[in-house]
Parts: C-alpha cells; structure tokens; sequence
C-alpha cells in the first residue's frame, strides 16, 4: 500500500490530524494497534483558553456535542482555604469542557473510519531516503505500507520515536494512582472537580457522571506513599490530613487502582526528515495543567501545516519549524508548571514538594 502519511496511534491527536489532513485532501492512513485493555475514562476537562483553538478548526461544536459546560474547579493550594476558581470572568468563552472521552472518540473515529487500518503488531519501521516502510501483522496476514512521512501519535508509549530511536527527556517522576469511586455529595462542593495539596502529592477529584467521580492521586515515584495508594483501603489514611479529599472517598467499596505514567517529559526531538511526533507523544504535560488535549489538538493542526508544506516541497524548513514551535511551547509549559508548584509553601521539606519544585 502507498499513501502520502502514515499515523501510528488512534487516540485524540491521532484522529484530529486525520480529519484535518481529509480536509486538504492529504491521502494517509491511522495505524491502530488491537488494545485488549478496557478504555479506562479520566474524567479530562478543557479550560475556557482552550475552546477557541477548537472554534477556529471547526471543532467545537463536535466537542460540544460530546461534553458538558465546566463553570470552574475549587481549590486547596498553598492554603487551608477553598478557593473557587471560576470561569465567569474567561473571554470570550466563560466555561470549559468536561468531555466523554469514549463519545468523543467514537464520533471522530467515524469521521475517518475510511483511513483506519487495525493491526496485531508492527514487525517493521524502516526509514528510506524518500520515505518509510512500515510492516504490520494481523492474525497471519502482514502489511506493507509505503509513506512519505510518518506520525508518532501513540501517546506517551512513543511507538515510533522507540523504533527510531529518538530518546525522551523527563522532568519529574510524577505518577497518578486512579480510582473510579461512587458519587459523595459534599457541601461545600459546587463544581465538577476539585484540587487539593497534602504532604506527599496531591489529588484531583473530577466528575465523570452523576453517579461516578474519577479520584486521581498523584505522588512521586520513589515516594513510600505510592506503595500505599495501589490498596484503595489505604486511601483514607493517606489522605486523612486533607480537608476535602479524605470526605469525598465512598467507605464500603473497594476499587481498582490503576497506575498511569503523569511526568512531564519530551522527546529530544519532535521532528525529523520524515517523521514528526505529536500530542502526549512529542511533549507529555503534567495533568495539573489540565492542557494535555489542547496540547494534542494544537500539534496537530501545527503538524497538518507542516505536513502540507513538506509534501509541497518545502522539507527542510517546515518540519525544523514545527519543531522548534513545539519546543518552546514546552519550555513556556515548565515555567509555568514550577510557578504552580511553587506557589505550594507549606511542606517545604517534604520528599514530594522538596524534589517536584
Ligand atoms: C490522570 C490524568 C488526568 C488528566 N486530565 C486531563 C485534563 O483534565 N485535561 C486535559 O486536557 N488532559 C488531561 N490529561 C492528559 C490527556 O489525557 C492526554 O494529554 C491526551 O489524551 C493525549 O492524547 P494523545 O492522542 O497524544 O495520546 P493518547 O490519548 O495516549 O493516545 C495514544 C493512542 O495510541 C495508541 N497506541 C499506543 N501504543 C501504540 C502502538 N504501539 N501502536 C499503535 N497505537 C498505539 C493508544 O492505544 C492510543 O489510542 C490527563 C492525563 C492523566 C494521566
């Protein structure tokens, strides 16, 4: 098979640079690898800055269609007060975006279901002096696919920054522990979701549905705590010195901790001669900036551009370009993320704040 793209990955950044990429009438194709494992929801939401990237790609309605209106978030950060951050005073848009995730997906995988290949195993990657040769088997049939340029959109997996061997930088050793636990009304809680800071991490609590709220706590990876919080029982005596956390556990259930990778990490390059990576793939954010989907559908509109050009003929200075763009974007995030955590004073010689600062 030839095509003009080939993009590794079927999640947010994958599926939106394919429907940008079908508006140009750039032929490509998503490479989709069979996942066994069940979708396990995070409960993201987007901050009103957000929404008009999403206006200008024609893409908020669709967003829309598949979310609910965010008015803002409580918090308790660097303080024992709640704070209500809300959204009321964000121009032009004075509310954020709680996605169904799975909806969403859904509805953007059917826009480009036509360019979705499934595959069992990707055997090869070869890059050439004109392209690249990707091989993928699926029961006993293999797959040749010829492309001009290939996309890395496989998350913080890096499937094919891996094969290229493009190495990746991480900042931190930030690691979530999730829970999907039943609803617990609080009264001082008007929002979907609340921050708040303890000793040894801190936690998010966002709702998913009205009967189900999606608790991530996130500590270091060496932090003794981490050990502790893979038991959900343990839950109520990590967080016992927290003033809203520790009351929002529902007591009488036990559920299934997942551990999931939440460090903010990027890979030494995000371009190359053929090849560009893209959302969580190129630069991975810290869930504390709540901008990792803005992140994925901002690479790939700035990679759809880049492609164009590429395919135009103007190889060297598009891609050099996208990533530099990307790169400083990172730099921006980290000066940011480190403002937000230093904004934390109150365990200065705790484990988690001492080394995260
Ligand atoms: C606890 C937590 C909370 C978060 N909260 C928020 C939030 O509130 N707001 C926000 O904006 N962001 C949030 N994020 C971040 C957000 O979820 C990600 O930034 C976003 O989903 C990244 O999209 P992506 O397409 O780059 O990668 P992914 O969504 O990871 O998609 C990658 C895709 O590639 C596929 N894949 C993996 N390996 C291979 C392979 N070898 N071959 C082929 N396909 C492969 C995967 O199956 C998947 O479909 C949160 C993250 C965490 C961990």
């Amino acid at each position: 098979m030839n095509t003009e793209v080939i993009i590794v990955g079927k999640g947010i950044s994958g599926l939106i640079l394919s429907s940008l990429l079908a508006k140009k009438g750039i032929d490509h194709v998503i490479l989709s690898r069979n996942d066994n494992r069940k979708d396990f929801a995070l409960s993201e939401t987007l901050p009103p800055s957000t929404l008009p990237l999403l206006a200008s790609l024609n893409l908020l309605a669709l967003f829309e269609e598949n979310a609910s209106k965010s008015f803002g978030y409580h918090s308790i950060w660097g303080t024992d007060r709640i704070t209500d951050n809300n959204f009321f005073f964000h121009h032009p848009y004075k509310y954020g975006l709680k996605i169904d995730k799975k909806r969403l997906m859904n509805r953007l995988a059917e826009k480009v279901s036509d360019k979705i290949i499934d595959f069992n195993f990707l055997s090869k990657l070869e890059q050439k002096e004109h392209g690249i040769i990707v091989e993928i088997l699926n029961e006993n049939e293999t797959l040749t696919v010829n492309g001009k340029v290939i996309v890395d959109a496989t998350g913080r997996n890096r499937a094919v920054l891996k094969k290229l061997g493009i190495s990746v930088k991480a900042y931190d050793q930030l690691i979530a522990s999730i829970c999907h636990v039943p609803v617990v009304k609080h009264s001082k809680i008007k929002h979907k979701v609340i921050v708040e800071s303890f000793k040894e991490g801190w936690g998010i609590v966002s709702s998913l549905n009205e009967q189900t709220n999606v608790i991530s706590i996130f500590t270091n990876k060496n932090n003794a705590v981490l050990r502790e919080l893979k038991d959900y029982q343990n839950w109520k005596s990590v967080l016992s010195e927290t003033s809203i956390l520790k009351g929002l556990l529902s007591s009488g259930t036990d559920c299934k901790v997942m551990g999931w990778d939440a460090n903010s990490a990027k890979s030494v390059k995000v371009a190359g001669d053929n090849w560009l990576a893209i959302g969580d793939a190129a630069i991975s954010f810290d869930p504390l900036s709540s901008h990792g989907i803005s992140n994925a559908v901002y690479c790939a509109n700035a990679a759809s551009k880049a492609i164009s050009a590429h395919l135009e003929g103007n190889a060297l200075t598009s891609f050099k370009t996208y990533d530099q763009n990307i790169s400083q974007i990172f730099d921006e995030y980290l000066k940011h993320k480190s403002m937000l955590y230093r904004a934390e004073k109150r365990w200065k010689e705790s484990g988690f704040w001492k080394k995260i600062q």
